[in-house]
């Protein structure tokens, strides 16, 4: 564990002096990851919102705050079992959609953090994830709750984003909550499962 958490130091230290797309100019801090460097379990959500921005640190805010509830509901928490991150390490302008250029030079990150934990199980949180680990899937929407082949002999699963949640808040069967509720439970199951 040691020498996983040496190995991604060595990767953040690089990222904080990244200078390698725009987003440099306007970012308040890089934001590299949250929670526990493991090989079971790693979140890639989207990019840097304002809160995240402001803090360094992936998902805080509401939608932050909602993903640890998703989490928690099946005994899941991001201070124990859980290593967070985004595709994009900085916050685009007025939470515009990344640009193909600032995702291309913003990879290698998002690579290497893959590299060194070479997770079990991989959720890919929102479109923008999606686009970038499963480029041939057209929308979260239908890709959700689906298991894919990953690196390293992974399990990928698609899931919706909590902002994109937060937005559509019915709980009614068959709504994305509901669909959010089930698919922590599958991805739960498949944790239980680990040996490692
Ligand atoms: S978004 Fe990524 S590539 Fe662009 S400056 Fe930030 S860390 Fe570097």
């Amino acid at each position: 564990m040691e020498n996983l958490v040496e190995q991604l130091e060595e990767v953040r230290q690089k990222c904080l002096n990244c200078n390698k797309c725009s987003l440099a100019q306007s970012r308040t801090n890089v934001v590299f990851s949250a929670g526990v460097p493991n090989h079971k379990i790693m979140l890639i959500g989207e990019a840097p919102g304002y809160w995240e921005d402001q803090k360094g640190e992936p998902f805080v805010g509401r939608a932050g705050q909602l993903l640890d509830r998703i989490l928690n509901s099946v005994g899941l928490s991001r201070q124990k079992d859980i290593y967070i991150c985004n595709t994009i390490k900085c916050r685009p302008p007025k939470n515009r959609n990344p640009l193909p250029e600032e995702k291309e030079a913003c990879a290698e990150f998002l690579l290497a953090q893959i590299n060194i934990l070479r997770p079990k199980i991989i959720l890919i949180c929102g479109n923008i994830a999606l686009n970038t680990m499963l480029p041939n899937e057209r929308g979260i929407t239908r890709a959700r709750g689906r298991w894919f082949d990953g690196p390293f002999g992974s399990k990928m699963m698609p899931i919706f984003h909590p902002s994109y949640l937060l937005r559509n808040p019915s709980h009614e069967k068959g709504s994305p909550k509901w669909l959010m509720w089930q698919d922590i439970r599958e991805i739960k199951k498949e944790f239980d499962k680990l040996n490692c």
